[in-house]
This record gives C-alpha cells, structure tokens and sequence, in this order.
C-alpha cells in the first residue's frame, strides 16, 4: 500500500490535471436520474475503470420509493415571431427543467412565464431545477435574459420523451484480502455543473483507477450512482452486502477553492470519522468539521436508521453555500485542478490510514521489554526523529494489548499515525508483537 500516499507534489498535480481532464470531458453531457446521459456518463467512466452496469425498471419499487420513468431529451427550445431561438438547449442544458415532460406550442408571453425559472437575487446565472415528480414542463433563464422577452408570441418546443424504462447506475468493485468492505459513493445525477456531481465523480474514478491491481486489506465499491433515489435503490438491492461495510465515504463538492469540511457519520465517532479527522488535523491547513445532519447528498440514505452505515461525507465548501450552487456559474471555472489534487490528497490518507489501521498485542507485556539488547535502539538511532521514535515505540507497547488501535493510541498520545506505524513495524520485526486482526 505504499504507493497510495501522495507525498509528492507533481504526483498530486497530474492527478489535479487528470481530474479536470475528465470534467472537462463529461462537462457537456446532459444528465438526470435516469436516462441516456448517466449511460455515456458510466460509459465515459468505463474506460478507466471495470464498471458494472446496473438497470433497474421503472416501477419497481424500493422502501418507500418507486423508480420513476426513464426521462431522455433531444433537443428544447423557445423560438420568437422571427424563426430565433431566444432561448435554447444546445447553448446550455441547463436551459430545461430536467425531468420536463414533452411540450409543443405556440404560447403568449404571459403563459411562458409561469414556465420560466430565474434567479432574481443571482441575476446572471441560469438556474438548476429539477421536476422528477411531479409532471411539469418548464426552462431555466438568468433573469437578464428572461427580461429581454418582450409581449409576443413564443413558439415552444420541448423534445423530450418520459417513458418505462430503467434507472442506470454503475458500480467498480476491488476485491481486497478480506470481504470487509469500503464504499465510497458519488452522484451522477446532474447535468453541466462540476462541483457538484463532476468532481466527485472525477475523484472516485481517479481513486479506482489507482487501486486497481494493488494489495489491499479491504474492499472496496465505488459507486456512481443517481442521487437519492439510485441509492435508495441500491440499498434495496444490496442489504446483505451492507453487514460488511466497515467504512465509507460519500464524495461531492471537492473541486472548489473553500476548505475541506468532513460531515461525520451518524454514529458520530466511527472509525471512518476519527480517521477523517486525524488526517485533516496533521495536515495543519484549514477545514471544517460538521456534525451529522438528516440532509445533503446521499449519507441521508446511507446513514438512515434502518442502515446506519458507518458513513461520512467529505467535500470543500458544503453544497448550498455557494453563491454558484446549483446554477450555470457552477462551472470548469469554479473547479480548479489544485483544489481537485487537495481533496484527493486527503481521501488517499484516509484510505492509508483504514487499510493500515491494526490491533497488536504485547507480547512481552509484563514491564518494558529491553529495547536495547535487540538493537531496536540502534534501528531507529538514524531516524531524523529519534526521540519521538522512541516515544512511539513505548507508547504502541504499552496500549497493545488487543484492544487499543494504532489510531486509539494516536488519539492518546498525540502522536502522528505514522509515527506509531513505524514503531509497529519495528516491534513486530523483533518479535515484540503480534498482529491482533486482519
Ligand atoms: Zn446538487
């Protein structure tokens, strides 16, 4: 597992670079919860990753919820009295309500205008709505350009088509040493906006994409899936896999200049949310850290009372506020490869940390066993730390008595992760402590 820590910068810049590549790629694809744009969507991903596609039919039903109709749009617009497209799809697709229903007609101003949706507080920005159920047609303007229509006539075309169909998403599984697993979730949901929904897709492929073919202790599933719903939906179809999530981590919102917030789980204190914190805090730059709450992206579903998966939630600046949230100026300005190779960074050290955090035993626990003699003093005699080395080295004989971990003793000593993990190793080498777990 060495290769996964990014200690180095220009590592980390091409994986920024890497990133906004691929947002840059998916950018203009007109996506929804279901539908042709979450296909080329997961097959764009597919070519980096094995993704297994999953198709789910309109109707089934899962929990509370029913997976809607497959909802597919060819082409909208709004033409004027002089044959011009004054408003039109192919400029932005976030020019339609997503979900609209087919529409055709010639209406007056005043009837387009309860199907217009503007942000008057934001007035240069086109709004991102959504109407997935409840039947409506409808298009998102900035507000300069709805007050540019004058009193007339407008011819309305709206080429969409809501049919029984399925709900699309895909799943990357690595088998690790052990059938633990971890998973880690993206939305794929939304259509041109790239903080939301494209930089969280960006990062977990890059993630997959490294893993592959390392040695890992867990599994891991990465899911790329429509949000709410799609994870509603795989929770229906994956309850027994859920026993043996151990950690997890829903991705969203990482590619903006804010400071990395972490939500926790619901569980409050689970692994996952001490491992996020303790990476957060050696890396001595800002962040934030939020408690669980019943809302955001889909740990709602995740760490709803029935699951109550050990899952948090990491992204920058959390969805909703930012000024170009959920709007067209949510877009490959707004992410920037460094913040995309930032977050990164920390979703690598988490999974460092996970992989690498065991249980030992003393097992020469009764007083200090002489370090000396085994020439453990002279092992860590060059190390640029020495002293804390040695501090470490007591510290993981002392705790190791199979209940503590090396991140309960980091926690307990204030000493970094990999301090401890070092002085593990060393103990281990001269036979002064077994291994407790996998
Ligand atoms: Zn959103």
């Amino acid at each position: 597992m060495k290769s996964l820590r990014a200690r180095d910068v220009s590592f980390l810049s091409e994986a920024g670079h890497w990133m906004y590549g691929f947002i840059e790629e998916l950018y203009p694809i007109c996506r929804s919860i279901t539908g042709e744009g979450v296909r080329e969507t997961l097959r764009r991903i597919a070519q980096h990753i094995p993704i297994e596609f999953h198709e789910v039919p309109t109707g089934i039903q899962a929990f509370d919820w029913t997976v809607p109709m497959e909802w597919n749009i060819r082409d909208a617009y709004i033409r004027n009295g002089a044959g011009e497209r004054v408003v039109d799809f192919r400029k932005s697709n976030l020019h339609i309500l997503n979900y609209s229903i087919p529409f055709r007609g010639t209406v007056p101003l005043e009837t387009l205008r309860k199907h217009l949706f503007t942000l008057p507080e934001k007035p240069d920005y086109i709004p991102y709505r959504t109407s997935y159920y409840q039947q409506n047609w409808g298009f998102c303007v900035s507000q300069r350009h709805a007050e540019t229509l004058r009193e007339a006539e407008y011819e309305v075309c709206i080429d969409t088509e809501l049919k029984d169909g399925s709900l699309t998403y895909g799943e990357c599984f690595l088998q690790g040493a052990t059938d633990q697993e971890v998973l880690i979730s993206c939305h794929i949901c939304h259509p041109s906006l790239c903080n939301d929904n494209l930089s969280g897709i960006a990062l977990v492929t890059w993630l997959a994409r490294h893993m592959q073919g390392k040695s890992l202790r867990y599994s891991y599933r990465f899911l790329f899936i429509p949000g709410t719903i799609g994870a509603i939906v795989w929770l229906r179809s994956n309850e027994n896999i859920t026993a043996k999530i151990r950690h997890g981590l829903v991705i969203a919102g990482v590619g903006d200049p804010g400071k990395p917030t972490y939500k926790k789980s619901r569980r409050s204190n689970a692994e996952i949310d001490r491992t996020v914190l303790h990476v957060l805090r050696e890396r001595g730059s800002e962040f934030s850290v939020r408690e669980f709450t019943p809302y955001g992206y889909d740990e709602r579903q995740y760490c709803s009372p029935g699951f109550d998966l050990p899952m948090g939630a990491l992204s920058r600046t959390p969805h909703g506020t930012y000024p170009e949230y959920h709007t067209s100026a949510d877009d490959l300005n707004l992410v920037r490869p460094e913040y995309l190779a930032d977050s990164l960074s920390i979703s690598l050290a988490v999974i460092e940390i996970l992989e690498k955090n065991s249980l030992y035993t003393n097992l020469c626990p009764k007083c200090e066993p002489q370090l000396g003699k085994r020439g453990i003093y002279r092992a860590i005699g060059g190390h640029p730390d020495a002293g804390k080395q040695e501090m470490a080295l007591l510290w993981v004989l002392n705790m190791s008595d199979g209940k503590h971990s090396i991140l309960d003793i980091v926690e307990r000593s204030g000493m970094t992760f990999t301090q401890l993990r070092e002085a593990a190793d060393l103990l281990l080498e001269n036979g002064l402590l077994k291994k407790f777990d996998t």
